[in-house]
Order: structure tokens, then sequence, then C-alpha cells
């Protein structure tokens, strides 16, 4: 059975390339009918947070991903956070020590800087001696002496290295490039090295997704295996690893952590769906098929395999993935995309927190005005504002204001106004005749010119949905209203 793991470490906000991460081992564990295992790695207390944590499961809810194991919903392997495993991990590094798999090393970081700095005066490659492998017990008394705590410290085995990547195919190390490690430091705590593949061995991982940054400490966490295969923990079989390509960001350089979209928040703040996010992410480093750019996550399940995965570089583009977005957003039915916009302008204060039958009734007959013309659902906030506000909280952008309601373009609202007022029934085939008629043909304008000034005086803005449709569901009496104050 396959069993994958998504484990980030709860520090600062989720990142675009912890959600690829994610996706790709959730795609893989549905594809295979196997289990999504979701661990926190939260074992470094300097940088790792609760805020970050709520977030994180947070954003993963957004995304739509569910966990067969893991935070909330618990299973068999927990606890799913590691801060809730030191026992686990202490008994691990002891046994380690006694099978003679790992060490105690009492060099201090300035002995071992020295020792660096010689190395690479010499040409040789920095990285860990082997100084502490084989002490006496006498010098062990007399470091003891000293009162150096020792860290542990994995002895590495002295021959190549080889695996197969699920991405790469075969790659070796060797020995001289991957020297003994520290598993646990000097004051008793566990490190990555240590706490993350006896996690994945008892935890019974047999798939390792992740990013190619972590590719150098994939020969280590082999050795480890076999050195936890000897003394029992966890099922002795090594997972096979699959190495997903870099993100690059703008100008080339890695997409970081930090920078402004790669942040996953920001996605869900400015209204993308996550099925659109998610269709996106799943183009950085694989294809469901050569020009095809669209799908669903239903599809993606269906078509995902790791021989599709392309080891190369992929190519963040915040437009491509906006237009993404807006093809799903085009897609969804109108009462969803209702439903989908109403948080949005919630949160700018449009609509408040309970939505009554009429305004939830006009936002769905917007709905379809904007459906063809939004990118993210926050755009609805200054598309659509116009139609929730009361005369009271009505405002007019300024710039556009100023452009398209000078003396000319107040005349032309003046036709309007008057053409308009006269209307015996209020539907947007009248509104559309009664204005062509007024303003086209009578003023002898062209449309343009006609329907801006109009646009502004009863949406606020020159951009807006189709105007007649927009009067029409504003209603007769706001209409007029906005006319005529227009013209002050
Ligand atoms: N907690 C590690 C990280 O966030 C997990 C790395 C891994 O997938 O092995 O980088």
């Amino acid at each position: 059975p396959v069993r994958v793991r998504f484990c980030p470490s709860p520090t600062g906000s989720p990142h675009v390339g912890l959600a690829r991460t994610a996706l790709f081992n959730w795609a893989f564990a549905r594809h295979h009918g196997g289990t999504f295992v979701f661990r926190i790695e939260d074992t470094d207390a300097a940088r790792d947070s609760q805020e970050s944590y709520d977030t994180l499961l947070e954003v993963m809810r957004w995304l739509g991903f569910d966990w067969d194991e893991g935070p909330e919903v618990g299973g068999p392997f927990g606890p799913y956070r590691q801060s809730e495993r030191y026992d686990l991990y202490a008994d691990v590094a002891a046994r380690l020590l006694e099978a003679g798999r790992a060490y105690r090393c009492y060099c201090s970081a300035e002995e071992l800087e020295e020792r660096n700095e010689k190395a690479r005066s010499e040409g040789r490659a920095p990285g860990y001696d082997g100084h502490c492998r084989t002490l006496t017990e006498e010098q062990v008394a007399a470091y003891e002496a000293e009162g150096r705590r020792p860290v542990v410290r994995f002895r590495m085995p002295e021959q190549a290295i080889t695996f197969d990547d699920l991405v790469r195919g075969e790659i070796t190390f060797q020995p001289e490039n991957v020297p003994d490690y520290v598993l646990v430091r000097g004051n008793g705590h566990p490190l990555y090295t240590l706490v993350n593949p006896v996690d994945d061995a008892l935890m019974e991982i047999t798939h390792v997704l992740r990013g190619e940054d972590l590719l150098s400490s994939t020969p280590r966490q082999i050795a480890l295996y076999d050195a936890l295969a000897e003394i029992g923990v966890g099922t002795g079989v090594t997972p096979r690893f699959g190495h997903l390509p870099y993100v690059m960001g703008q100008g080339n350089k890695k997409l970081s952590k930090r920078d402004p979209e790669a942040n996953l928040l920001g996605y869900r703040d400015r209204g993308f769906l996550p099925e659109g996010l998610l269709n996106y992410l799943a183009l950085l480093g694989w294809a469901i098929a050569e020009d095809r750019d669209i799908f669903s996550m239903t599809e993606m399940v269906e078509a995902f395999t790791i021989e599709r995965v392309n080891p190369n570089p992929a190519r963040f583009d915040l437009k491509k993935a906006e237009a993404i977005n807006a093809t799903h957003l085009r897609a969804l039915p109108v009462e969803d995309l209702t439903e989908r916009m109403v948080p949005y302008l919630q949160g700018a204060g449009v609509l408040g927190s309970e939505v009554g039958e009429d305004q939830r009734a006009l936002l769905t007959a917007a709905a379809p005005l904007v459906q063809e013309r939004m990118t993210t659902l926050a755009e609805a906030v200054d598309m659509l504002g116009f139609l929730f506000v009361d005369e009271t909280g009505f405002t007019r952008d300024p710039a556009d204001a100023a452009k398209l309601l000078d003396e000319n373009g107040r005349s032309v609202v003046k036709a309007a106004h008057e053409a308009l007022a006269a209307l015996p029934t209020w539907t947007t085939e009248a509104i559309d005749e009664a204005l062509r008629t007024a303003l086209v043909e009578e003023m002898g304008l062209k449309p343009r010119n006609a329907f801006g000034p109009v646009r502004v005086a009863v949406t606020g803005r020159r951009i807006s949905p189709p105007l007649f449709e927009s009067l029409e569901l504003l209603g007769r009496d706001r209409s007029l209203g906005r006319l005529s104050s227009a013209q002050d």
C-alpha cells in the first residue's frame, strides 16, 4: 500500500512550494488508493509558532486537501506533531548509540570550524573528519571532565550510496561528500536529520516526494534507514524518493518563501479559487497532457503518475495562474459563483454578516454580468459594490468622475436622466433603447462618449458590468437618484 507524507514545519507563512509538494503527494496517494499522512515537523522551538501551525491547517483546508492521518484526524501512528514525540526520538538515539551506528562527538563548534578552515586551505572538502569516531575511554573521560556536552553523530557507511530517484533516475553520492552528521544536539534536542527519517520509518512511509532542495539529505537518510532497520525501528523497508523540480520566480531566481507571489494566503485573500490555484500548481513540474492546461483535481488524481514529473526547473508565472483561475471562475454554476463571492463582499463591507434574501437575489442576478470579466473573486467588490450601497454609501472614483463628469459629461447625464425618467417599464431592453435614442441618435454622440458618463454616474467607475443590465438591477429609483446627483 502507498503511504506518503506531507510534513511541513510551521514557520512563517505557508508558501506556494509547500502547496505544490502537498498536492503532488496527495494526488499520488489518491491515484493509488493510498494514505496521505500530514505530519507537523515542529522541533525547532525558535522558529516554529502556533500561529504558523494554525495558518497551515487553515490553508490546507481552504485548498481542499483531506488527510487520512494527521492533526485533528489522528490515526494509528500518532501523535502527528513531532513536538509530542520527543521520548520516542530519545529512545531511538540511545539505541543507535548502543548499536554503534552513532557515536558521541565532543568537538566544539570552534574546533570544527578550525579544521574545516584548514581543509579548505589545503583544497580538501570541508565536513566532519571523523575525529570522535574512535575515542578511547580515557579520551571520553577527559572530555567529560572538561564539562563538554557531546552531540550524537551518525556514523556514515564508507561506501557510495546509490538510489533510483523517481523523478531523476539513478543518483550516486560518494562517501567523501556525505560526512558523519549530527542527530542530537549537545542539549539533548533531536534534529530534523533524526526525527524526519525516524517518523518516516515508524509511519511506514513508502514514497517521499519533496523539493529538490532536500536532495542532499537523501543519502544520509537512506543510510540512517539501514541503521533503523538494524535496530528494529519501522518495517525495515526504505521508501522510494522523488525530488520535485525547483520553482523559479522572477529574474530566473528560485522562488523564495519571501517573494510576495509565494504567499498562499495572498491567493486566498485575492479570491483565487482553490481549484484554480491547485490547477496552476499542478503545472509546476507536471502535465496532464501536452497542450492542456485546464483540468479538475479529479482529473489530476486519475492521471497522476510520477513518471510524468519533469525534473527541469518550473517557471512560476502569475499571469498564467490568473488566466487559469479565470477559466475556472467562468466554469462555475451561477449559484456557486454567488456563494463564493459572498465572503469577499462581506470582508469589504459591501455585504453585512447576514445576507438578506433580496441581496442574495440581486447578487445572483448580477453574477453572470461579471463572471466573464473576473480573474479573482475579490474583484467582485469593485465590480458589484455599487449595487449594494444606498445613496448615502455611494461614492464615485474621483479620477473617473473628474474625467467623465465634466460639463460635457453632465449634460449627457442630464439627457439620460430625462430619457429614463420617462420610461414606462424598467427593463434592460427599454433602457437600452431609450439611451440609444436620446444620446446616440438625438445628440449624435459616439456610444463611448454617450455611455461613459452614464456609467460613472450610476456605478461610480469607468469600468463596470454591462451598463443597461446594471441599470436594470440597480432599479429605477437609485438609478435616477444617481443620475441627478451626478449633475450637481
Ligand atoms: N519539515 C521538512 C521541511 O519542511 C520536511 C522535509 C521533507 O519532506 O523531508 O523542509
